[in-house]
């Protein structure tokens, strides 16, 4: 007797909470189960910021999908998805046949936003996946042993466009590797320039003014350099170009100005907005009874139709919500309706240094710091319970 099959595209948090939730709720006569992705391993993408800047090494950031997955019940595909076809109910991939599916689940992530920026997409580094942090920091160290001899300011001055939550991590990461690097290269640490720029008045936008500042004031005593109010308007081979027309030379300009979904997502066909997938209260796309979308792919709202910001919180607990959910839809029973419950941002400022706000509580210096290795610990908790918090953990 055949059974539903169930394809999950992409292990990140949404796919692997998923997959993880339906192996546990579902008999192997209930559901077949099959999950995609890219790679043999899943990058810890909360982590990436800090191999970007070479603060650590990359493969902590990364963990082998069959070593967290029960390859029992979980058939797992490492496999790139070249197209989603709705109304013939396959996937196509690059290297196996389509895969047909009764239910399908997106959770392919995000891309870069660069909103038509000129010559981003072809000068600029983008923290995104293990291969990209690799050759940011390799990129980086090579610019740095070209000073010895060229001595040209521009190879030992890093822009980073965006100072959203992702910017900020990663100056604040830059930061702790200086020294180090200036080091090896024999270079004065006060001749390095990092400068984050940001569009709007303030870094990081919407958060609490009070923490905002503590960054900053942490940040420029470290010699970071911010550029408020200031979009960059166009990466070129030898820096950027803001509005007004100034231009930084920078050998090295990493953007983190924002996200976007999927393309595959927005080629599907499913209406979406900047390449998400505004979902119904059962994660559902509009129009597909039996496609869900997940994690940085779908759009949620709150109670004042605002969107939650796509991050690996609300990633998590779709995935969670999803393996109950759709076990239960399979049952006959009724899916409950997904309810996100924010726990609080925390964001690090280095290795020792953080800001963030955990129920009505603000955090900041060593005690945030404290509370986002937790919190990064509690995802190889959800993965692999203590053993592997002891394997891939360093508080
Ligand atoms: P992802 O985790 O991005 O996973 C998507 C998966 O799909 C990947 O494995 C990818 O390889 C795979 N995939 C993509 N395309 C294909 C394809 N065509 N074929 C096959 N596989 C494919 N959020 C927080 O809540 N807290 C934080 O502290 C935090 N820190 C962050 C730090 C950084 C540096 C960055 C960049 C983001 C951070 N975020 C944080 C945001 C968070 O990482 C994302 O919201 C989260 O990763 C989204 O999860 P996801 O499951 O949607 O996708
Ligand atoms: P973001 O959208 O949060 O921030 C991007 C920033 O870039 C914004 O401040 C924006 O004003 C700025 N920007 C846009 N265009 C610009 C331009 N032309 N010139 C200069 N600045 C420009 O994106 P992000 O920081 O990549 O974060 C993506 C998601 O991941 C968010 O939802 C974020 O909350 C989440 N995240 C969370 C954490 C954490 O919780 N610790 C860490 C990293 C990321």
């Amino acid at each position: 007797m055949s059974v539903p099959k169930i394809v999950i595209l992409g292990a990140g948090y949404g796919g692997l909470m998923t997959a993880k939730g339906l192996a546990k709720e579902l008999k192997s006569n209930e559901a077949e189960i099959t999950l995609v992705n890219q790679n043999s391993y899943h990058y810890v993408t909360t982590e990436l910021h800090k191999p970007a800047a070479g603060t650590s090494h990359h493969d902590h950031a990364r963990l082998s999908i069959p070593s967290v997955i029960n390859t029992k019940r979980i058939h797992f595909i490492q496999d790139r998805v070249t197209a989603i076809k709705l109304e013939e109910k396959e996937v196509q991939l690059e290297n196996n046949e389509a895969l047909k599916y009764d239910y399908l689940v997106i959770g392919l992530g995000s891309a870069p936003e660069t909103f038509g920026i000129k010559g981003l997409l072809e000068n600029a580094f983008f923290i995104r996946n293990i291969a990209s942090v690799r050759t940011i920091r390799e990129h980086m160290e090579y610019m740095f042993s070209r000073y010895a001899n060229e001595k040209k300011e521009e190879l030992i001055t890093i822009v980073v466009g965006g100072a959203g939550f992702t910017g900020i991590e990663y100056v604040g990461e830059l930061v702790d590797r200086m020294p180090e690097l200036c080091r090896d290269y024999d270079i004065p640490l006060e001749k390095v320039r990092i400068i984050n720029v940001e569009a709007a008045p303030t870094v990081l936008p919407g958060f609490d003014k009070e923490l905002v500042d503590y960054a900053v004031k942490y940040l420029e005593s470290k010699g970071v350099e911010f550029l408020i109010s200031t979009p960059i308007e166009e990466c070129t081979e030898d820096g950027v170009i803001l509005k007004g027309g100034q231009e930084i030379k920078a050998a090295t300009v990493v953007w983190t100005g924002g996200v976007r979904g999927n393309k595959l997502v927005e080629e599907s066909g499913i209406e979406t907005m900047r390449g998400r997938v505004k979902v119904d209260e059962t994660l559902r796309a509009p129009g597909f009874d039996n496609v869900f979308v997940i994690g940085d792919s779908s759009l949620v709202f709150n109670e004042d139709e605002r969107p939650y910001p796509p991050t690996a919180q609300i990633s998590t607990q779709q995935g969670q919500y999803l393996g109950k959910n759709l076990a239960a839809l399979l049952r006959g029973e009724e899916m409950k309706p997904f309810k996100y419950m924010p726990k609080g941002t925390v964001a690090s400022l280095g290795r020792k240094e953080a800001i963030g706000v955990v129920g009505n509580k603000k955090l900041k210096g060593g005690a945030a710091a404290f509370m986002k290795k937790v919190i990064d610990l509690r995802w190889f908790y959800l993965l692999g319970g203590f053993s592997l918090v002891l394997r891939k953990g360093k508080l």
